[in-house]
């Protein structure tokens, strides 16, 4: 007797295009302690191995792809990705997570929320003005003081706001920029080609938020050797718009970012946020069946380096003496879905009295996942709430993370639980090394 195969429901769908890497899941459940929102919900269907039966079910045909249930489970999902890493049959999780969304979001679409905030995200004529009028009211101080006194749900965008404000440098008494550190701030276009040549990616909300972000990367790129030229037409990067199921804003994105970074003709790509470097470095994946971008696409893609892959590279010069504590929260991006784990310690341990305080738990994700945290409040608040005392049981002074979803969910969570830990980049850290040394002689 042969067994029957089931033929598939769902052809030349996103789904069936990857359904390969569903073959790959032998059930065996390593995923599951992994997995946050399992841990948090303890429901099977909540985990790595219950969203892959369930992504099979509707290739299938069993469930319709319009299941509410179904479509509850998949969205619960952070994207995390820790489940990558701990699978040992290299289940591809995230291209099948975003597969799935995929296919399922002409029949179910998108919330409210989600259509906004991407339809922004994806045209700069709405995004400059309203990531300006963010910083207006974040000089305010009024979304600090709304972050304490309203409501969790509604305090919560006001928190994360309010904790983007740059703070290190004022808290150390390095207020003013020297000359030296004005003059390295900003990328230029450079004349000629040169050796260790790298576009910076602004990023949206890096740009629009954390300027002083941006502005130490460039000044610490060029102290490790690195010329920083500008990529002018670079877009967001389209991560959002992927992990939602938004694949064709997703490409469109990806094409203007391929052209532009391909005018800037250097040898890589340095980018500080990590959703946005996990984002670029699969663009060859993403536009892979487009014969027209593909080459172009595994080209930039190879160029794509976390800030920390590029000082580690070179081995960071060291700075001045940075007598804080700090605990380290890698984001999700970096960690497990481009597997940069040792690299950004390279970078603080080129700081000089900095003592690095582990992090119990730092495998797991803080609950932010790109716009998760304001679609699925109530899930993001259970992930957040380990993460926030596992990072109070380190009693540092500082928490580095290098993703500016991470720093702001991390950043609300401390500021609304009255902490005074704050979130810093590490590439800040290091900035503010060397200019604790440049004032030091
Ligand atoms: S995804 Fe990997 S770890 Fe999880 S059940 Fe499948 S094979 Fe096992
Ligand atoms: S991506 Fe994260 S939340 Fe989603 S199934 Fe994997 S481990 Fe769980």
């Amino acid at each position: 007797m042969t067994a029957s195969v089931k033929s598939c429901a769902l052809p030349e769908t996103p789904l069936a295009n990857v359904s390969a890497g569903l073959d790959a899941c032998v059930h065996c459940g390593f995923c599951l302690q992994a997995c946050p929102t399992y841990v948090n919900l303890e429901d099977e269907n909540d985990s790595p191995r219950g969203r892959l039966v369930l992504m099979r079910r509707l290739l299938d045909g069993d469930i319709a792809l319009d299941d509410p249930d179904v479509g509850a489970h998949l969205d619960r999902c952070l994207g995390c990705r820790a489940c990558e890493t701990a699978c040992p049959s290299g289940v591809p999780y995230g291209e099948l997570l975003e597969a799935t969304r995929a296919t399922m979001m002409p029949v179910r679409g998108l919330p409210l929320v989600a259509r906004i905030v991407l339809g922004v995200f994806a045209r700069e004529s709405f995004l400059r003005p309203v990531l300006f009028a963010a910083r207006v009211l974040r000089a305010t101080q009024i979304p600090r003081a709304l972050a304490r006194i309203l409501p969790s749900r509604l305090a919560f965008p006001f928190a994360m706001l309010a904790s983007s404000s740059p703070h290190l440098r004022n808290a150390l008494g390095l207020n003013a920029l020297g000359r030296n550190e004005r003059l390295r701030s900003r990328p230029r276009v450079l004349a000629s080609e040169q050796r260790n040549s790298v576009a910076l990616l602004y990023g949206c909300v890096m740009d629009g938020l954390f300027g002083h972000v941006n502005a130490a990367t460039a000044r610490v790129l060029l102290i490790n050797g690195y010329d920083v030229t500008a990529a002018p037409q670079q877009k967001c990067c389209g991560a959002l718009h992927a992990h939602a199921g938004d694949l064709d804003s997703a490409r469109a994105l990806a094409r203007a970012n391929i052209g532009a970074f391909e005018l800037s003709n250097v040898q890589y790509i340095a980018i500080n946020s990590a959703g946005c470097g996990a984002m670029i470095k699969q663009y060859a994946h993403l536009l892979r069946d487009d014969p027209a971008w593909a080459s172009r696409a595994e080209q930039i893609a190879a160029r794509a380096r976390d800030i920390s892959e590029l000082l580690a590279a070179v081995g960071p010069t060291q700075g001045g003496a940075l007598p804080l504590r700090v605990t380290h929260d890698p984001p999700c991006h970096q960690m497990h879905a481009q597997r940069v784990v040792k690299q950004p310690l390279a970078v603080l341990a080129a700081i000089p009295e900095l003592t690095l305080i582990p992090l119990e738990d730092a495998d797991q994700c803080c609950g932010s996942a790109g716009i998760y945290n304001l679609i699925e409040p109530d899930t993001s608040d259970a992930v957040l709430a380990p993460k926030l005392r596992c990072i109070a049981q380190t009693h540092a002074t500082y928490v580095a993370s290098g993703n500016p979803g991470c720093m702001m969910q991390l950043g609300a969570g401390l500021l609304r639980s009255g902490s005074t830990i704050r979130v810093v980049h590490p590439v800040e850290l290091l900035d503010a090394s060397y200019a604790m040394q440049h004032r030091n002689t």
